[in-house]
């Protein structure tokens, strides 16, 4: 007999596998899952590493073999019903004999009947909600746009004291630290997409890459640059290390909608002014990362140009930590008038 906090611990243990360092964001979510045996012991772990590859369940399942009989499968998500490119992961677990299925966050994607209904129906123990907020945190973004059939974009900003991006000539400023540099390195790989407005291409010529240790081997994000000004043939982000996708279309929401079509599911908003305050006034900025550098510039462009019209949007602050010499805060943001 397993007792309730083994399946706990071994929830912490399936949490961990799924944020393994080569289980990818994207199309799919992260999903990790471990096999008990009848004494509690784990006879199985399996993690999934993106979009066309097993699931975690099936990983799990293929590294007990015969022990998944009568077995305990721990999973960080409601196992899938439906069929993509590989089969429901209902139908393995049943097939291996599993007796009991415990899962933290409910499948967000399934429709009436998800995988826990089927699997009860066919005479499995099934168990939801199992630490359920620490499973959720590791698909923020993907169950955001799941939801939404959009992503979920964090607006990156780096600002003065007074509130601007770049000095009085307008050029390429590095207002921030080498600390605060690296971290954006961290975010980027955290992303599926980074996107800049052509402006920033024409001043920074920014090459919008992954450069950190450790970072060899995971798929890098897709550039992508929005609007209707050439960039030239010799810009650093048309380089051959990273995707890149050049598109004129002045609504976010439907420059969203195609990147969600594509399989990103988080979005990193890194482009100047225009950019930002278009997004803004489209109300598609779901969270901000911001540093804050200890300077007085007294002229030059400020992070959102006037707009003619309020944008009425808060910050929830989630974190102010500081980075170096520099702040930043980590929010999510709510707008006026909706439900967030
Ligand atoms: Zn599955």
């Amino acid at each position: 007999m397993i007792e309730p906090g083994t399946w706990s611990a071994a929830m912490g243990e399936a949490i961990e596998l799924a944020q393994s360092p080569d289980a990818p964001h994207g199309e799919n979510p992260r999903v990790g899952c471990v096999i008990l045996d009848t004494t509690g012991a784990v006879v199985g772990r399996g993690y999934h590493r993106g979009a066309g590859t097993p699931h975690a369940e099936v990983m799990a399942l293929r590294d007990a073999g015969e022990r998944a009989r009568g077995a305990t499968a721990v999973v960080t998500l409601e196992p899938c019903s439906h069929t993509g490119r590989t089969g429901p992961c209902t139908e393995a677990l049943l097939a291996a004999g599993v007796a009991r299925v415990v899962f933290a966050q409910v499948d967000p994607t399934s429709q009436a009947g998800g995988g826990a209904e089927l699997l009860r129906a066919a005479g499995v123990d099934v168990i939801g909600g199992v630490r359920s907020d620490d499973a959720a945190t590791i698909n923020t973004a993907w169950t955001f746009a799941v939801r939404t059939g959009r992503p979920m974009v964090t607006w990156k900003s780096a600002v003065s004291l007074d509130g601007r991006v770049a000095g009085a000539d307008g050029g390429p400023t590095p207002l921030t630290g080498a600390a605060a540099r690296a971290q954006v390195h961290q975010l980027r790989a955290d992303v599926d997409a980074i996107v800049v407005g052509t402006g920033t291409v024409l001043i920074d010529d920014p090459a919008l890459t992954v450069r950190m240790a450790g970072h060899v081997g995971t798929a890098a994000p897709l550039r992508v640059v929005v609007g209707s000004r050439p960039i030239p043939a010799d810009a650093r982000v048309l380089d051959d290390s990273a995707p890149t996708l050049v598109i004129d279309e002045p609504d976010p929401s439907v420059l969203l909608t195609g990147l969600y079509s594509r399989g990103i599911r988080h979005v990193l908003l890194e482009g100047g002014p225009t950019l930002a305050a278009a997004f803004l006034a489209a109300r598609v900025i779901d969270r901000i990362e911001w540093y804050i550098a200890p300077v007085l510039l007294g002229a030059g462009p400020v992070a959102l140009p006037g707009m003619g019209s309020d944008p009425q949007a808060g910050v929830d602050v989630i974190d102010v930590s500081v980075v170096g010499e520099d702040v930043r805060i980590v929010g999510s943001v709510r707008y006026e008038g909706s439900e967030a």
